[in-house]
């Protein structure tokens, strides 16, 4: 017998198991089939070569065992071949012959097309997390100056404490500046917290969230930049809103990119002029919508039809992923992200997101 002939197993006489075999070499899948009882009447060199076993009076049972499959597994069950280490999904098919019914396996090797996916996954991992250190390298002057302002503060509070230390009336003193000391400290602590969660890579996790804690975190983040634009973020929240059913990181990352996007597209705008605000609604299909308006030049029909393309960029040092990185992490939350013209100029860029439930409403501003 060559190795790439299926093997007749312990079949009695006559019970078509050698038509069987001939069938199975046939496939080009890795494929056997088993008699009722279990036992395993013909397997192709293909499933011999990544299951192996092709002994035992219940080989099914065996099989099931190893590869810790249930009995009533969905078809199309993905498990790792004991011998060949590749994996297999699998699929069950009856057929009745004249010796009784068979059950017949048929295992297809989809390891390239896990691997595929898992390379596809980490790639879209490390983009992400590249997007969000550039958002983070972007922002490290302001940050450098947002924790310059508490620890300059703790400093002097410290200086104005060590001179007042023995001076008549000093204890209640030295207590209010080491208090407000500590409060300092406390905000800068609070501030790289807040910038370690937003960098930190990790496996998307969907809960309950308020769109006021994620909207008010990333105003949080970008408000010395607004400040020094001379903008004043105004949100604008519905009361009622329910709360959404996200990851609240790859959310904050994209309001984020859209706030960023909509203070530069305000740069040269006069400063009476520059209007940016972040809205949230609920929207007729019981979505939570949020709607990021500024008062910049707006985008040509041409750059339109662009705009979530990777790399489309009109900015001599855009990069042009932040869009498209947005609208996969809204696709994934099964939202859609979306652009309109503002009344009386600017734009609009939105998204919605799923509510968590009925039960969950936020508590009214
Ligand atoms: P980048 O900011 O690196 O260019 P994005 O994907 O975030 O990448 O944006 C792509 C392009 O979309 C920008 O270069 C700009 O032309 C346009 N765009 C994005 N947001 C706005 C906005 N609020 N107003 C006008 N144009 C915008």
């Amino acid at each position: 017998m060559t190795p790439s002939a299926a093997r007749r197993v312990a079949a009695p006489r006559g019970s078509g198991a050698d038509a069987v075999a001939a069938v199975l070499d046939a496939s080009p899948f890795a494929m056997a089939a088993f008699a009722a009882d279990g036992r395993l009447v013909a397997a192709n060199a293909r499933y011999r070569s990544a299951f192996g076993g092709l002994a035992g009076h219940d080989a099914r049972g065996a099989l099931l065992a190893a590869l810790q499959v249930a009995e009533d597994a969905a078809a199309g069950v993905q498990v790792a071949a004991p011998h060949s280490r590749r994996w297999y999904a699998l699929h069950w098919g009856r057929a009745e012959t004249r010796a009784g019914a068979l059950d017949v396996l048929t295992a297809l090797d989809v390891s390239e097309h896990r691997e595929a996916l898992q390379s596809h996954k980490a790639q879209q991992e490390r983009l992400l997390f590249t997007s969000r250190m550039m958002s983070v390298g972007e922002m490290a002057a302001t940050l450098a100056h947002e924790l310059n302002q508490p620890l300059a503060a703790i400093v002097n509070y410290l200086n104005g404490s060590l001179r007042l230390v023995g001076q008549a009336g000093g204890p209640g003193q030295v207590e209010r500046a080491l208090l407000s000391a500590r409060s300092q400290a406390e905000h800068a602590s609070a501030v790289i917290a807040r910038v370690r969660e937003f960098v930190r890579a990790r496996e998307p996790r969907r809960d309950a969230h308020a769109v006021a804690e994620i909207a008010g975190n990333v105003i949080e983040l970008l408000r010395l930049e607004a400040e020094r634009l001379g903008l004043c973020i105004d949100l604008a929240l519905d009361d009622g809103l329910p709360m959404v059913y996200a990851d609240r990181v790859m959310v904050e990352q994209v309001l984020l990119n859209l706030v960023k996007n909509a203070i530069e597209a305000m740069r040269d705008v006069p400063p009476a002029r520059r209007e940016l605000r972040v809205q949230a609604r609920e929207n007729l299909d019981g979505e939570v919508e949020l709607r990021v308006l500024d008062r910049g030049a707006g985008l040509s029909d041409s750059e339109r039809e662009h705009l979530f393309s990777p790399f489309f960029t009109t900015k001599s040092d855009g990069l042009g992923i932040g869009l498209s990185i947005c609208r996969s992490i809204i696709e994934y939350h099964e939202g859609r992200l979306f652009f309109e013209p503002r009344d009386g100029g600017g734009s609009v860029f939105g998204f919605t997101l799923p509510p968590a439930g009925d039960a969950m409403t936020e508590p009214a501003a």
